[in-house]
């Protein structure tokens, strides 16, 4: 498999506890490596934008009042296979289902207040990454 990048974020239920050092050193001995980080807060409106893909689903709301309501961590991850790599240490979305070892089974509140996202494929890792930073801030 190659080496590929994915988009993090760090979501407010973890950055408001203090977990950033935590999850990231999840990441690390999961074999990914951390090329671009920055600490921003988004807007309601940015938050919006990120998971319209979400708008018709009845918690988008919630989601979008969630993620505008702390500090984010946002984050590119690189590795092999680093897409499901990473899907696979965040564990399943809803923390009750997620396996032993997982970001989300050992941090998460709920299934919405998840502590992390990770981008779902090829196609919106790369949308993601763009969205997020600029070239000059992809140092490897
Ligand atoms: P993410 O996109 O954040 O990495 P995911 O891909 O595991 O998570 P999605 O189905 O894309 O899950 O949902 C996006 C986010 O919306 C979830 O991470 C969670 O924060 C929130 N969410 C999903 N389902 C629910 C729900 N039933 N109730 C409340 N919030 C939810
Ligand atoms: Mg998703």
């Amino acid at each position: 498999m190659a080496i590929q990048r994915t988009f993090s974020i760090i979501k407010p239920d973890a950055t408001r506890r203090n977990l950033t050092g935590a999850i990231n050193a999840k990441f690390e001995a999961a074999g990914l490596r951390i090329v671009a980080q920055k600490r921003i807060k988004l807007t309601r409106e940015q938050a919006g934008t990120f998971y319209a893909v979400h708008k018709e689903r009845p918690f988008y709301d919630e989601l979008c009042d969630f993620m505008a309501s702390a500090p984010i961590v946002v984050q590119v991850l690189e590795g092999e296979d680093a897409i499901a790599r990473n899907r696979e240490v965040m564990g399943a979305t809803n923390p009750a289902e997620a396996e032993e070892g997982t970001i989300r089974k050992e941090f998460a509140l709920s299934i919405g207040e998840n502590s992390v996202h990770g981008s779902d494929g090829e196609d919106t890792a790369r949308e993601e990454i763009a969205y997020f930073f600029s070239g000059l801030e992809l140092v490897g």
